[in-house]
C-alpha cells in the first residue's frame, strides 16, 4: 500500500483484480457508484483490440500489426463518469467485444507482452487524479502497485460459469459445459502467462465471493476499501 495520505478519500486509487466473471465489473462499479469514484473495466481494452484484431484477420503472433490496433481503441466515459464502453474510430463497440468469439479469443491477444506494454501508460494516466476503482488482472500487481487499496476477487470456476451462464440466458447442459470449459481455458492463459499473470498482489485483501449475494459482495469491497482507507491515513 502507497504511504500517500489523500485528504479526501475520493481521492483513493483502488485496484480490483480476480479471474473472468468474478464480478470485478458489475461490482466494482456498483461500488465506485456509492463512493462517487469513477470505475474503469481494463478487461474491455484488450476485448476491443482482440475483437479488431479478429476482424482484420491479425493473428497473435503478428506483433507489428497487432500493436497499432491499441492505439484506435478509448475507453468512453458515460453520464456517470463510469468507462464502461469501448469505443474503435468513434463507434460503440461495447457490446461487440462481450461476443463468445472474443471471450474465445481476448487471452491468446492478452498474453501478448508488446501489447501489453503498449496498455500501461494510458491505464495510468486514467488512475492518477485518484477517486478511481480499476479493474483487471494486473492492475494491483503490475499497473498500479502503489494504489491505495489493493483487492482481489475470487470465486470458483463453477460459480463462476454458473453467473455467467445466467447473464447469457444459458439454459441447455451442453452450452453451460462449455461456458465452464472456455472459462477455465482462460484462467488457465492469464495465470500462466510470461507476462502481468493474473497474481493475488501480496498485500491485497482477498474477497472469496462463493455463496455470496450480489449486495454482501459490493459491503465485503466498500468494508475493505474503508479499511485501507484507514491504513492510508
Ligand atoms: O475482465 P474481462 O474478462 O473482460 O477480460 C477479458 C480478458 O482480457 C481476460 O481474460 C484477460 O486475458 C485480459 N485482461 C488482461 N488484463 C487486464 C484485463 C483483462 O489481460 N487488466
Amino acid at each position: 500500500m502507497s504511504n500517500a495520505q489523500p485528504t479526501d478519500p475520493k481521492e483513493l486509487v483502488v485496484a480490483l483484480d480476480g479471474p473472468s466473471s468474478s464480478g470485478k465489473s458489475t461490482v466494482g462499479a456498483e461500488a465506485a457508484r456509492r463512493l462517487g469514484y469513477r470505475f474503469c473495466d481494463t478487461g474491455l481494452l484488450y476485448r476491443a483490440v482482440a475483437w479488431l484484431a479478429l476482424e482484420r484477420g491479425v493473428s497473435p503472433d503478428d506483433t507489428a500489426h497487432l500493436v497499432p490496433l491499441a492505439a484506435e481503441v478509448a475507453l468512453v466515459a458515460d453520464a456517470r463518469g463510469r468507462l464502461s464502453h469501448v469505443s474503435v474510430a468513434g463507434r460503440d463497440v461495447t457490446t461487440e467485444v462481450r461476443a463468445a468469439a472474443v471471450d474465445r479469443a481476448v487471452s491468446d491477444y492478452a498474453r501478448v507482452a508488446e501489447l501489453r506494454a503498449a496498455m500501461v501508460t494510458r491505464q495510468r494516466t486514467l488512475a492518477a487524479d485518484g477517486g478511481i476503482i480499476m479493474a483487471g488482472r494486473d492492475i494491483g500487481t503490475v499497473i498500479l502497485p502503489d494504489a491505495d487499496v489493493k483487492i482481489y476477487l475470487n470465486a470458483s470456476a463453477e460459480e463462476r460459469a454458473r453467473r455467467r451462464a445466467a447473464e447469457r440466458q444459458a439454459t441447455d447442459e451442453i452450452e453451460a459445459g462449455r461456458i465452464l470449459e472456455d472459462l477455465r481455458r482462460r484462467d488457465a492463459i492469464d495465470s500462466s502467462r510470461e507476462t502481468a499473470p493474473l497474481r493475488t498482489a501480496a498485500d491485497a485483501a482477498v474477497i472469496d465471493t462463493d455463496g455470496c449475494t450480489f449486495e454482501e459482495t459490493v459491503a465485503a469491497v466498500l468494508a475493505a476499501i474503508a479499511a485501507g482507507a484507514t491504513v492510508g491515513r
